[in-house]
């Protein structure tokens, strides 16, 4: 139990001395703040689905206003998402994510949980997102979460009763919340939780409601608010010098790789939480009332209260250090306190406002970023009392490890003190890496085995520094993260985590191979050394169907940070075949098999992420009938690599040098997804691509939106079609091939109900819904419960040539190298057309 509330409370420490940012040593007015805080003895835990659903300023104004300890649990890390500000998409994208939302409570005060549930992509229903989600595994974490957080109120981001008006793993949240609520008190509901900690009873459970659940102002004007709590979120912090919506803003902003970077709000403005469950407050503005949040709250807390809230009420700003009598005083009251929650947790606050009120600066960095398991490393130790208390320095150790320094020193006013410490680094220490990838999950779920990490926002430390240090006589510990500490000319001064590597990783350039007949192809390996002088085989695991040139290669790098690039020849098998092949590294008795990935932004610490590393390789038996492909690319599309390859040669093409003519040369041309949206000087360029199909062409044009305000282009086609918000979002529902004797299923590769196995993510989306009678429907698609789709892919002859819209998601499909995708493309590259290669030249 014990450990546990640890935990909980080290997160709390981390709210103040951040990892990536210089450690940042509040003002009065921030201790003055934090104090207030010590002396609220209540908790709210806000509940939804992803990064960014959260309302920043319901969790800033119950953190900073009322000064609850506040949390926010998101379901999932994000991974289904874009990312606008870098190349990192899925598990990577979900670690970016987590370190936008840690960000994000650094400015807000909030603290940030998780589920082992995983962003497998949009889903339309809570039916289907229970399904691919191990339902009583989240709602477990939900309980365990609370169990552990042991929140007075709780409040959900989205409606429970509304399944099928938002993303599926919305209304998920809310349901499995509403659910918790009462599982959390219930001894036999996830019993093996409680050797670990105890069951626990919220009071009230609010939803966060607005006009936008009624559809508009003028609706939510006229609800019946009777069962509403009103906050006026809009308030002032003159002791931070921030309105509530400011410090709001700024959260928000933390989530740049979803573009929420937004304005700051100052003014009144009214919030709504809806009461789903427990006695609605008297007073309706706040939704503690009848809670006792004082310090009253637990057995022997009344004496401590009766010092802290004099300590509050005569605060000295000019001069703070002079309540460290009493704060020591407090401190000691407080071990004697039974209650471990509380205990634990208000010590944790308690010990940085004593640190705080100090002046006490305390740092330790290691000479690098990083080392190896076994390896060594100097740690520079910094520690500067700047006030007049009477303070020593007795021992200085560090965790994972034996070492143990004792200065026994007195700190004196402001004059520094500096240690180095040499430490050897235990060979097994575990690789720094985020803990929910270190297993291959799932669709719908990480997989995670040890309980005590569940819930937790990030991989603990392995290395903490512990300070035990003497004021007036009384003993306190505080623990640092060993950190690394330097400046870059152009950047300034930089505080990076100091982290656990393998002496090497290996990896592929590329991620999906596709063998498009029975030529060999090179397969570059690339080993990055994280270590001095390393020297060791490469292996590379394949299916014995697959040739290879050599089992193994030997590589010897000199210095850390330099790569060496290995090239295998792999030849595939004479029919059809799907694996994976994958790097070995054997070095020093050693067997690694993981690739890194540094995640490095200036608004979050710097991530190292350890992942599988491993190449699909696919051999196909595609057909196809001419060569070069004239490419118009849309948004993030990884199509034209795709195509070549298949062999065939693509030419990206300029849409501000389309003309009349400059098209004819082209066996095809493919108008990536969303060009239309992204380069507006191509809607006049629609006559030229026309011209094209009329002269013979084949032009093939990937999804588009139709816009948010529903506009249309009018001349998307040379025949009336209209866009929809269609989609198939099931990447396993049954496809009806309605044109079976059409060219597109037939010639150059037989496409039937097998080649629509094994796709990614979605069958499709923005299908159009409407269309002129010159078009064909070629394929029926539908979602569970819905009606059939005939949008995915239409074609129209259209003078010489063939016109073809596509909303199937063929910019997810090939990269991810799914066969019967291949096939597909290369007969819409293919259809029904004279052949002339030498048209180019
Ligand atoms: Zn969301």
């Amino acid at each position: 139990m014990r450990y546990l509330l640890a935990i909980f409370a080290g997160t709390f420490l981390s709210l103040n001395i951040t990892y990536a940012q210089k450690p940042v040593q509040p003002s009065t007015s921030e201790i003055y703040h934090s104090l207030e805080k010590l002396n609220f003895l209540g908790t709210a835990l806000y509940i939804a689905a992803h990064p960014d659903d959260e309302n920043t300023r319901l969790i800033s104004y119950l953190s900073n206003h009322t000064k609850a300890r506040t949390g926010y649990l998101s379901l999932t890390r994000g991974d289904g998402g874009q990312n606008l500000i870098g190349p990192e998409l899925r598990e990577l994208l979900g670690v970016l994510r987590t370190q936008e939302l840690l960000a994000a409570r650094r400015v807000d005060g909030g603290e940030q949980f998780f589920s082992r549930a995983n962003d497998f992509g949009y889903s339309k229903h809570p039916d289907e997102t229970l399904e691919i989600w191990d339902k009583e595994a989240v709602l477990g974490d939900v309980v365990w979460t609370i169990r552990n957080f042991r929140p007075d109120v709780i409040i959900n981001r989205f409606d429970h009763r509304s399944p099928g008006t938002t993303h599926g793993h919305h209304t998920s949240s809310a349901m499995l919340s509403f659910e918790a609520f009462d599982l959390a008190n219930d001894k036999s509901a996830y019993s093996e939780q409680l050797k670990l900690t105890q069951t626990w009873q919220p009071k009230r459970l609010f939803f966060n409601t607005s006009w936008w659940f009624y559809g508009s102002q003028e609706k939510f004007d006229k609800a019946d608010k009777s069962k509403m709590v009103n906050l006026d979120i809009g308030t002032y912090y003159p002791v931070l010098g921030k309105s509530n919506n400011e410090i709001a803003a700024l959260a928000s902003s933390q989530h740049l790789c979803q573009g929420f970077g937004r304005l700051s709000q100052r003014g009144s403005e009214n919030e709504y939480v809806e009461l789903l469950k427990g006695t609605m407050p008297n007073n309706s503005n706040d939704i503690f009332e009848g809670i006792d949040t004082s310090w009253s709250r637990i057995t022997g807390g009344k004496a401590v209260g009766e010092i802290l809230y004099a300590v509050e009420k005569n605060f000295d700003f000019t001069n703070p250090s002079k309540h460290l009598p009493q704060l020591l005083e407090a401190y000691e009251l407080l071990q004697k306190v039974e209650d471990n929650y509380w205990r634990e947790l208000k010590s944790q606050e308690l010990k940085i406002i004593i640190l705080n009120i100090s002046g006490l600066y305390l740092e330790a960095s290691a000479e690098t970023s990083f080392t190896n398991p076994g390896g060594k490393i100097k740690i520079n130790v910094e520690a500067v009392n700047r006030s007049s208390s009477d303070i020593t320095l007795n021992t200085i150790s560090i965790s994972s490890t034996n070492k143990t320094i004792q200065p026994s020193i007195a700190l004196k006013n402001n004059e520094k003190q500096n240690f180095e410490i040499d430490i050897d680094v235990p060979s097994a220490t575990n690789y720094t890496s985020p803990y929910w990838l270190n297993e291959k999950g799932s669709l719908g779920m990480y997989k995670v085995d040890d309980q005590s990490l569940i819930g937790k926002p990030e991989t603990p430390r392995a290395f903490l520094v512990k300070f035990e240090l003497e004021f007036n006589e009384k003993s306190i510990t505080i623990e640092k993260p060993v950190i690394h500490h330097y400046a870059k000319p152009d950047k300034g001064e930089i505080f990076q985590p100091f982290e656990i590597l393998p002496e090497a990783t290996a990896s592929f350039s590329d991620k999906v191979l596709i063998f498009a007949d029975g030529e060999p192809k090179k397969v570059p390996v690339t080993i990055k050394a994280h270590a001095d002088n390393i020297k060791g085989e490469l292996l590379l695991n394949h299916s014995k169907v697959w040739g290879i040139d050599a089992e193994s290669k030997s590589f010897e790098i000199a210095k850390k940070g330099d790569q060496q690039t290995l090239v295998f020849t792999l030849t595939p098998p004479a029919t059809e075949d799907e694996s994976y092949i994958s790097p070995i590294i054997k070095l020093n008795g050693k067997e690694v098999t993981k690739e890194l990935a540094i995640i490095a932004y200036d608004h979050i610490p710097t991530q190292s992420v350890l992942l599988p590393s491993e190449a699909k390789v696919v051999r196909l038996n595609i057909k196809k009938s001419g060569e070069h492909i004239g490419y118009i690319v849309g948004a993030g599309d990884e199509v034209p690599e795709s195509l070549r390859q298949i062999g065939y040669i693509v030419h990206t093409i300029d849409p501000n040098t389309i003309a009349k003519g400059t098209l004819d040369k082209y066996d095809a041309v493919v108008v990536g997804i969303r060009a239309y949206n992204v380069l507006d000087q191509l809607k006049f360029k629609q006559r030229y691509l026309f011209d094209y199909v009329e002269n013979g062409g084949n032009l093939v044009v990937q999804y588009n939106t139709a816009g948010r305000w529903g506009d249309q282009f009018e001349n998307l086609a040379p025949y009336p079609i209209t866009l929809s918000r269609d989609r198939v979002t099931d990447e396993n529902s049954a496809v009806e091939i309605l044109a079976k004797k059409h060219a597109l299923i037939n010639y150059p590769n037989k496409i039937n109900k097998d080649d629509f196995n094994g796709w990614v993510q979605e069958r499709g989306l923005y299908f159009p819904s409407k269309w002129s009678k010159e078009f064909t429907p070629i394929l029926s698609m539908s979602d569970k419960g819905e009606s059939a789709k005939k949008g995915s892919l239409l074609i129209a002859p259209y003078g010489k040539g063939n016109y073809i819209y596509t909303g199937l998601s063929f910019f997810r499909e090939l990269p991810a190298g799914v066969p019967g995708a291949y096939k597909l493309f290369a007969n819409m590259l293919s259809v029904e057309k004279n052949i002339q290669p030498t048209k180019l030249n």
